[in-house]
């Protein structure tokens, strides 16, 4: 059976090792990507200073490395290759594309300059090479990140990090660069819900505590009323904080919950960018269900920052002939098998696994029993599918040669790797990463 992964981040990377290690049918497998690069999300996503957890791309190379794996990178679903050059090249395809958009505030002023959604500032830091010229301006003092996931933790992160501690991680060179002059002293880390409700974990909770060049800021009176919580949980974690003296001198992170944004305030003077946050206090209501959800009380207040990042989720972007769901923001899918949105049907032959099937949700390693859940159904629809003759399997090369596309092995990846972690290595960083497709098709150049 010859199968299409679309996308190489883990949820892409699992589902081809658990094709790959069949030992009842034979799978080849070919991995897209839009990008030169493979691994998605640990590459693009996962912060720079995380590097334990960017370590799994060790276990990802291991399958490139299994003989019926391919790599044909920088080739784009919907552009590139249509969904039905697929249908023609492969018994199967498997979507795992991710959620590269972002979820919205809703709220007055969105969209005015300085108010950035994370996903951007995420990718600039990550040398994504679709956000290496997002405009990020820290020439602020103090700046409001709104959400209270592990994305939120991880741009607060960041923006407080000392220069020696960025220079250590992987952080595309021009962050580094713009971060070294940052004038950011404070961040506000903004839950509309309560301690108790926050979805950051306690291993992201606990290093903010251990920041070189910052103190996060509790009011002990934000915790007033909440239960003892888990030994080791974020509760104990924001009590230790709450206590703690805070180093004069140094930057702040502030906590705090129960408020909401209503609007995002512009500052005439300084361009017409982000000058403050109107909040509304909020109270929580348990619902019937036994579920928590923040209501607005009408108390307001005005934040001064000037700079927003809202990270208040991810989603899907639509794929030109990819059934999508429009409410959910995924690839229509009943239990991983794609279905047609309209009626309900399956679309024989379609799967997709990861983020684009389940919404931003699940840590990484999470999505290997997810992957191979799918590649199960995958096999039990399959039984004779394999029957059906294809063109040969380079022949997809070709076709897309035809069209003007610069195909990107594995290979040639491997040496796209070197040149970073050689030029990585002269700051005393795991790599330095190139930002450019073009930049890194012309070090190819010569093997294409
Ligand atoms: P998330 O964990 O779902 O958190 C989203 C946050 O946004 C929640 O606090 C949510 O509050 C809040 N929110 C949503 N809509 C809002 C609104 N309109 N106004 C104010 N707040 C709003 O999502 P995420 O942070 O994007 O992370 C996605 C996944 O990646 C998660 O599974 C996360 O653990 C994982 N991740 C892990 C790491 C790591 O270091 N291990 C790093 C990054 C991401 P409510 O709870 O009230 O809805």
């Amino acid at each position: 059976m010859r199968v299409a992964i679309i996308g190489s981040g883990p949820a892409g990377f699992y589902a081809a090792e658990a094709l790959l290690r069949r030992t009842d049918v034979k799978v080849d497998v070919d991995v897209f990507d839009r990008l030169p690069t493979p691994y998605g999300l640990v590459r693009g996503g996962v912060a720079p200073d995380h590097q334990k957890i960017k370590s799994v791309a060790r276990v990802f190379a291991a399958t490139a490395a299994r003989p019926s794996f391919r790599f044909l990178g920088n080739v784009r679903l919907g552009g590139d290759v249509t969904v039905e050059d697929l249908r023609r090249h492969y018994h199967q395809i498997v979507y795992a594309t991710g959620n590269e958009a972002d979820r919205r505030l809703g709220i007055p002023g969105e969209g005015i300059e300085r108010c950035t959604p994370a996903s951007v500032f995420v990718g600039w830091y990550n040398g994504h090479p679709d956000y290496r010229r997002a405009r990020i301006d820290l020439s602020v003092r103090r700046v409001a990140v709104v959400g209270n996931g592990n994305v939120a933790v991880d741009v607060a992160r960041i923006l407080l990090r000392s220069r020696a501690e960025l220079e250590r991680t992987d952080i595309a060179a021009h962050a580094l660069e713009a971060l070294r002059e940052s004038r950011v002293e404070e961040v506000f880390l903004l839950g509309r819900r309560g301690p108790e409700q926050a979805a950051f974990t306690p291993g992201e909770l606990k290093e903010l505590g251990h920041l070189e060049d910052a103190d996060p800021v509790v009011d002990p009176a934000a915790l007033e009323g909440c239960g003892p919580g888990e030994p080791g949980g974020n509760l104990e974690l924001l009590r230790s904080f709450a206590a703690r003296p805070l180093r004069p001198g140094r930057k702040r992170l502030h906590l705090r919950f129960l408020v909401s944004p209503t609007a995002i305030l512009a500052d005439a003077d300084a361009g017409g960018g982000v000058a403050a946050l109107e909040l509304e206090r909020n109270r929580l209501e348990r619902r019937p269900d036994g579920s928590v959800v923040a209501r607005g009380t009408g108390e307001k207040e005005r934040l001064e920052v000037g700079l927003v990042f809202p990270a208040v989720g991810y989603a899907a972007d639509p794929i030109p002939g990819v059934p999508h769901d429009a409410k959910a923001r995924l690839i229509a899918n009943r239990d991983g098998r794609v279905v047609d949105p309209a009626t309900g049907q399956a679309v024989p032959g379609e799967y997709v696994v990861g983020w684009a099937r389940t919404g931003p949700q699940g840590l990484i390693g999470e999505h290997k029993r997810a992957s191979a859940q799918v590649v199960a159904h995958m096999i039990a629809d399959g039984t004779g599918l394999d029957a059906r003759a294809l063109p040969p399997r380079e022949a997809i090369d070709g076709l897309l040669r035809e069209r003007g596309v610069k195909l990107v092995s594995f290979q040639d990846w491997k040496q796209l790797d070197d040149v970073e972690v050689a030029r990585g290595a002269r700051r005393g960083a795991p790599r330095d990463k190139i930002v450019d497709v073009d930049a890194m098709l012309a070090i190819l150049a010569p093997a294409q």
